[in-house]
């Protein structure tokens, strides 16, 4: 009898695993012409997004009765690739910095080459994110300036932070030259900080998440490091899809900050592509609103959200599917006249 308890333990762990993901993963299932099928690009699995996009399609898989709609979530280099990804259609749906989809949609930065990308579409904004520079205590560094002949991960290609790392250095004057850079994952990073392979790193992410924690959890101690000053006063003004913003201390207590620390943001925010159908665009912008509280209640960084500042902080023009929502609960007023369609 032991033996078999033994046996059934592991099972039961593995069915109610399977239990707790069910409805995202990807499934091979036969594809009736009835259904739709989307993915949703999201990030690394320690980040904001990857259970943002995890959420999201919960939220519409329990109403595939009414919509026949099968979501599963991906997890992605981040908003550089999710944009890429959504306008060749290799996703239907990601989550991506709003400064990344301002630059995509006029056609700077990465898609310089490439040009405007007009068929970026905004569905919604989800939670700030914060430009977050983590170092090591033995390290030294407690101003950006410090990060000169250390090793710093500024983050990987197809990221959002690898731009913004990018112009936090270059705004105070530093080249990538005057540093060991390293370009990995941000998963990778708070195991490269305790294991004393790295002395910083830069992350833009919603607060508190997991990534952080683990950073700021283990032996070697660590520290946030203001981002401030003329410099970043000076990078804000040229840039239109930055604004301050502060990383609240008490969100890591294992950190060796005792007060906030200021830095710069961004948003997440909610894309698609024009060539998405209304109707499924429709389907989750109406389940997310219509189960905000519900929704609010996932993620700890989502504290901050209301119905009418995930309307804020758009660069792209909102989808069609998403404007019929937002008329018909009397949201459209919120909306900056230049975002529709
Ligand atoms: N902002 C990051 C990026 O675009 C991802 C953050 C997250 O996964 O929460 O790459």
């Amino acid at each position: 009898m032991k033996g078999i308890l033994n046996w059934i333990s592991p099972v039961v762990l593995l069915v109610l695993l399977f239990a707790f993901s069910a409805g995202c993963e990807k499934k091979q299932t036969s594809d009736p012409s009835d259904r739709t099928f989307i993915s949703i690009g999201t990030g690394s699995v320690s980040g904001v997004y990857y259970p943002t996009g995890g959420a999201i399609c919960r939220i519409i898989n329990k109403k595939f009765k009414t919509y026949q709609i099968k979501a599963t979530v991906e997890s992605t280099s981040g908003s550089v690739y999710n944009i890429n990804a959504v306008l060749n259609g290799d996703l239907q749906f990601g989550i991506a910095q709003s400064d990344r989809q301002y630059q995509a949609f006029q056609g700077e930065k990465e898609w310089m080459e490439k040009g405007p990308q007009k068929d970026l579409r905004s569905v919604f904004s989800i939670h700030p994110e914060s430009i977050t520079l983590i170092a090591t205590e033995g390290s030294g560094i407690k101003t950006i300036q410090d990060l000169k002949g250390k090793r710093v991960n500024l983050g990987n290609p197809g990221s959002g932070q690898l731009g913004n790392s990018q112009d936090a250095i270059s705004a105070f004057n530093i080249s990538e030259k005057d540093f060991k850079a390293e370009y990995v994952k941000a998963v990778e990073a708070p195991g490269l900080i305790q294991d004393e392979r790295l002395d910083a790193f830069f992350y833009t992410v919603g607060h508190p998440n997991g990534n952080i924690k683990e950073a700021t959890s283990g032996r070697i101690k660590v520290r946030i490091i203001p981002i401030e000053g003329p410099e970043l006063d000076a990078l804000l003004k040229k840039s239109p899809y930055y604004a301050k913003s502060i990383v609240p201390a008490r969100l890591y207590p294992n950190a060796l900050n005792t007060v906030d620390v200021p830095t710069f943001g961004v948003k997440a925010t909610f894309i698609t592509s024009s060539r998405v159908s209304d109707d499924v665009v429709y389907a989750i912008t109406r389940e997310i609103f219509e189960n905000f509280e519900g929704f609010k209640k996932l993620h700890p960084a989502y504290q901050v959200l209301t119905k009418q500042n995930m309307l804020d902080g758009l660069s792209a023009p909102l989808h069609p599917g998403a404007v019929r929502y937002y008329k018909e609960a009397g949201l459209i007023q919120r909306i900056d006249p230049s975002l529709l369609p």
